[in-house]
């Protein structure tokens, strides 16, 4: 399996590196390929404008959407946006990893999704959700909170962990034609004990050996 991990955090000591690295190690140990996408450290730019492409439909007026299209028939697109949209091409099981900012993805990675979920390569004409481009391929987001998880259920002052990373697996995921696998969530990393922390990326990793045989959620609809 082919499995291409993109991931954010600023800070190389973090909880979330460890998983990162703990995805990289386990995955290549199960004999899996693995290219990942460090974010942070590839200063990756979040901001979508004209820089996404090489190629111009319109010169006087920007309309992303336009000019994705056109850089799609003319192969167009800015070598750091072709080369994150080859990798999700080439992959079988994508994962992003991520600690939840105000109930969603920190800007970069989101910004990374307004630029690399381009219109005409990623999505467009028909093609979406079952009849998706990347129809075949898995998804699942890893992530970690702030708060612990008897705050993230029905009914709990947050609410649903579900209904909250719905617009990322619905909207963003299988709108493309992603599975969307069950999300490993380690909620509340700095709450832990280090003991709790090394025992959480254990877990991880052994999920991580077992992922090619995983069935796909129904991330539900609200
Ligand atoms: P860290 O603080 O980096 O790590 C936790 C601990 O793990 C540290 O002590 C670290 O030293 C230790 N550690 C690192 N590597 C290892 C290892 N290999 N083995 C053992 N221990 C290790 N939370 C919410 O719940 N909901 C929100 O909406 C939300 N919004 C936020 C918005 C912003 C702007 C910010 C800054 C935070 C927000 N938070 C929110 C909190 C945030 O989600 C958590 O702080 C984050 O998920 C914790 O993950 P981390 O990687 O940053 O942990």
């Amino acid at each position: 399996m082919k499995a291409f991990i993109v991931y954010w955090h600023p800070e190389p000591a973090s909880f979330n590196a460890a998983m990162f690295r703990t995805a990289c190690d386990a995955l290549s140990a199960a004999g899996h390929e693995v290219k990942s996408s460090n974010l942070h450290a590839m200063r990756f730019d979040p901001v979508s404008s004209r820089d996404n492409f090489m190629t111009t439909k319109d010169a006087d007026f920007l309309k992303l959407q336009v000019e994705e299209m056109h850089a799609t028939e003319m192969h167009g697109f800015a070598l750091e946006i072709e080369s994150e949209i080859s990798k999700i091409e080439w992959c079988d099981l994508m994962i992003w990893q991520f600690p939840l900012w105000w109930f969603g993805m920190p800007a970069m990675l989101k910004g990374w999704v307004d630029r690399v979920f381009a219109m005409g390569r990623v999505y467009g004409g028909h093609r979406f959700y079952d009849a998706g481009v990347f129809r075949g391929k898995r998804a699942m987001l890893s992530l970690t909170t702030g708060g612990p998880e008897a705050a993230y259920c029905k009914g709990a002052f947050n609410g649903d962990i579900n209904a909250i990373l719905r617009p990322i697996q619905r909207g963003m995921l299988q709108f493309v034609g992603f599975d969307v696998l069950e999300p490993h969530i380690v909620y509340g990393p700095a709450r832990l004990t280090e003991e709790q922390r090394k025992e959480r990326l254990g877990t991880y990793a052994s999920r991580l050996q077992g992922i090619a045989n995983e069935a796909p959620v129904d991330v539900g609809v609200y």
